[in-house]
C-alpha cells in the first residue's frame, strides 16, 4: 500500500459536518481453488480508500465495472465486513460494532438497488415489502401505524397510496425504482447508498428518478453516496465526485472543479467519452488501450500505468500517493500537475 500523506480526505481538520468518514478501507476476497479449496490469492476489491461524506451532500462514486465501487458501498453499510480500515458514522466506528448495536444504526443507513425487482418479494404486495423494514426495526406501534407510514411514503415518491396492495410485476421499471426508494425512505435514514439506481432505466425515466432523489434530499436532509459507472449520470446529482480504478480512489473533487479540470488521466479518459450536446463543439476522445487488469494481481506502481497514455518509468514502480493537488481536489498521479497538457499532446499526436 502507498504511504498516505498526513492529511487525507478522511483526516482533514474540517470534519465537524462529516456524517461519514471512511479511513484506509480495505476489502479483499479470498480466491479458493484445488481439491481442498485452499486460498490461492486475494481479490483486492477495495484497497486503502479514504474519504468523507458531509451531512446533506451527495458524493458520486464512478468507475468501470469491477473497480470496487459496489463493494465499497456495501462495506460502508457493513453489509460486508471490511478486511481493515474504519467506517466512522456519526462519530462511531462501525467496523467493530457487534451485530445488535449495528442493527440500531442500520436503520439510519439504507441501500437503493440497481434492480429493485430482484430485491422485492414477487409474492408480497409492495406495501408489505415496504413495511418489512418498519417491523424489523420496530418502528410504529401497530400494523395500522405502519400501513399509514407506507401510504405516506408512497405519496412522497410520487405514487398513489392505493397501489400498496399491488404486486411488483404490475409496475414498470421506473415505478419499481420508486418503490425501492420508498422502502429505503420509510425508515427515515440519514444516509442512502444508491447503487446504480438509474442504470437499468430509459433516459427519460432516469431524469425523473434523479429529480425525485434530489427533491427527497431537500425535504428530508438526506445524504447520498451515488454509485454509477459513468460520469454523465452523476454530474447532475453530485456535490463532489470520486473516481475509482481497480480498487483505488484515483480522484476526488468538487463536481464543478472535476468536470472543468479533471486531473487524473483515467478521469480525463472517462470525461472524453461523454457526448457533447452541442454538435459544433468537438472533444478529443482518449481511447484507452487494453482492458482493466485483474484485481487479483494488480500492476505494480500505479495500477493504471499499463493503460495510461502518459505513463513514465516511475509509474511502473512507485505507487502514487492520493494527495491534495489543489484545495479540496485530490488525485493519485505522479504527473497530476502536468497531466492535462501531457494528455492533450498525446491526443493531438494520435
Ligand atoms: Fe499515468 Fe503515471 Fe499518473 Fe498513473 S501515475 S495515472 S501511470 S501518469
Amino acid at each position: 500500500m502507498a504511504e498516505q500523506t498526513m492529511t487525507s480526505p478522511a483526516t482533514t481538520a474540517e470534519r465537524t459536518s462529516d456524517l461519514l468518514s471512511v479511513e484506509r478501507l480495505v476489502k479483499y476476497f479470498p480466491v479458493k481453488g484445488g481439491l481442498f479449496q485452499t486460498v490461492k490469492g486475494q481479490v483486492r476489491a477495495v484497497d486503502d480508500v479514504s474519504f468523507t461524506v458531509r451531512q446533506g451532500e451527495t458524493i458520486g462514486l464512478v468507475g468501470e465495472s469491477g473497480c470496487g465501487k459496489t463493494t465499497l458501498g456495501r462495506a460502508v453499510l457493513q453489509l460486508i465486513r471490511p478486511t481493515s480500515g474504519k467506517v466512522i458514522f456519526e462519530g462511531r466506528d462501525l467496523t467493530h460494532l457487534p451485530a445488535p448495536e449495528l442493527k440500531g444504526i442500520r436503520k439510519d443507513m439504507q441501500l437503493v438497488f440497481q434492480n429493485p425487482y430482484s430485491s422485492l418479494d414477487p409474492r408480497l404486495p409492495i406495501g408489505e415489502s415496504i413495511a418489512e423494514g418498519l417491523a424489523l426495526h420496530e418502528v410504529g406501534t401497530s400494523s395500522g401505524d405502519r400501513r399509514a407510514m407506507v401510504r405516506e411514503v408512497l405519496q412522497k415518491v410520487g405514487m398513489h397510496p392505493d397501489l400498496a396492495n399491488r404486486f411488483p410485476h404490475e409496475f414498470s421499471g421506473g415505478q419499481r425504482q420508486r418503490i425501492g426508494i420508498a422502502r429505503a425512505l420509510v425508515l427515515r435514514p440519514k444516509l442512502i447508498v444508491c447503487d446504480e439506481p438509474v442504470s437499468a432505466l430509459d433516459v427519460s425515466i432516469q431524469s425523473q428518478v434523479l429529480n425525485l432523489l434530489r427533491g427527497l434530499q431537500r425535504e428530508f436532509g438526506l445524504t447520498y453516496m451515488f454509485i454509477a459507472h459513468n460520469l454523465s449520470v452523476v454530474e447532475h446529482i453530485s456535490d463532489r465526485v470520486a473516481v475509482m480504478y481497480l480498487g483505488k480512489m484515483v480522484e476526488l473533487a468538487d463536481r464543478i472543479a472535476l468536470y472543468a479540470a479533471p486531473t487524473h488521466p483515467y478521469t480525463q479518459a472517462l470525461m472524453s467519452a461523454i457526448p457533447v450536446p452541442d454538435p459544433t463543439i468537438r472533444r478529443a476522445r482518449v481511447i484507452l488501450k487494453g482492458d482493466v487488469p485483474s484485481p487479483i494481481n494488480p500492476p505494480a506502481g500505479c495500477r493504471f500505468h499499463p493503460r495510461c497514455p502518459i505513463a513514465v518509468e516511475e509509474c511502473r514502480h512507485v505507487e502514487p500517493a492520493f494527495r491534495e493537488i489543489r484545495p479540496g481536489h485530490w488525485a493519485a498521479c505522479h504527473r497530476a500537475e502536468e497531466s492535462a497538457q501531457a494528455m492533450a499532446a498525446v491526443v493531438n499526436m494520435a
